[in-house]
């Protein structure tokens, strides 16, 4: 390339030009927007540390699913806040838990129609003591251990996540979403909803999740949080890469039918790495941590709202993926369109 016979701003002179040599674009149809349902009539309780996003009773749910359908997105993440939690977490694959009675809301409302509905698959919600999994205590560990005197159990925490993705896609997921981290979980899930005569619902499995800090503001949206200890003897280690690419492997041979990363922004070299290794569907869950920031850097008048949403998701198409999940996903189809 010669200059001044080429110069690569001729391109870029005008909307018109640049729009017909744009690379990445957005979709309203690849975005996802998560939702928080609770127990309750007529609760719309807004989450501190993630403004405009909710906590929705399940009559306030179907105007926001309503919103997302009538903006084009491509579907919902569904998440639930029980009224009771145990330690076997019931409510998490009763078929009269709170995600359940949506799911079957949902399905019987024709204006939702062009909406996949995602159902997430897991434990933390529905548990006492806020893990993805069984928790047993060894009371025999000293008090000079620096390892946990508490262990999750995988085994045994495969049998409740395979009865939760069964009930939820009985209740009308149209896709299952398993984000526990446990091994062998996409195949126990799979196992049992063929079993049960569902072997038409597909596995969005969150094969790279990583045991991040920037999950903070979730935990108090999905009343979450551990109640001992942490993650990161199940959710990954952020500094790697190439386990990551193992994960997915793992759970392509248990034959999931999509995968997620999470989170989006500090791993888009993860999503990179996975879009050109694998041609499986691939989305990225940008993570409240990524929205909260955000949001507060709007609330100070630090950033420009509209340019820095749409970048923000375009980096994360650009980095591979297919679909993206988004607390942004109306505000960006508003945008988009
Ligand atoms: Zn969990």
């Amino acid at each position: 390339m010669n200059f001044p016979a080429t110069r690569m701003r001729r391109l870029r002179r005008t909307e018109a030009l640049r729009s017909l040599v744009r690379e990445t674009h957005l979709h309203p149809a690849a975005l996802i927007q998560p939702l928080f349902l609770c127990p309750g009539v007529g609760i719309r309780r807004e989450i501190a540390s993630m403004p405009g996003v909710f906590n929705l009773s399940l009559d306030e749910a179907v105007k926001e699913a309503e919103a997302a359908a009538s903006l084009g997105l491509g579907g919902l993440l569904l998440f639930g806040l029980p009224a009771e939690k145990d330690d076997q977490a019931t409510g998490a694959w009763s078929s009269e838990g709170i995600v359940q009675q949506a799911l079957r809301a949902f399905k019987s409302n024709r204006k939702l129609d062009p909406l996949a509905l995602i159902a997430d698959v897991c434990l933390c919600e529905y548990t006492t003591h806020g893990h993805c999994g069984v928790v047993s205590h060894d009371h025999a560990a000293t008090t000079h251990s620096h390892e946990a005197s508490y262990e999750i159990q995988n085994d045994p925490t495969l049998t409740l996540l395979a009865k939760t993705a069964v009930s939820l896609a009985a209740a009308g997921a149209d896709i299952v979403a398993p984000s526990d981290m446990m091994d062998g979980r996409v195949e126990a899930i799979r196992q049992a909803l063929d079993a049960a005569q569902l072997d038409q619902t597909p596995i969005l499995s969150y094969a790279a999740k990583f045991a991040s800090a920037f999950y903070g503001p979730f935990r108090e949206a999905a009343n979450s949080a551990p109640q001992f200890g942490d993650r990161r003897t199940y959710q990954m280690d952020g500094a790697n890469l190439r386990e990551a690419l193992r994960e997915i492997d793992q759970d392509i041979a248990e034959s999931a039918d999509m995968i997620l990363m999470k989170p989006a922004m500090p791993y888009l070299d993860v999503i990179r790495a996975a879009r050109d290794r694998y041609d499986i569907p691939l989305g990225a869950y940008q993570v409240s941590g990524e929205y909260a920031m955000l949001q507060a850097a709007f609330a100070r008048g630090w950033l420009s709202p509209d340019r820095t949403i749409l970048e923000s998701l375009l980096s994360i198409r650009r980095a591979g993926a297919d679909f993206i999940v988004t607390y942004f996903a109306q505000q960006a189809a508003k945008l988009i369109t």
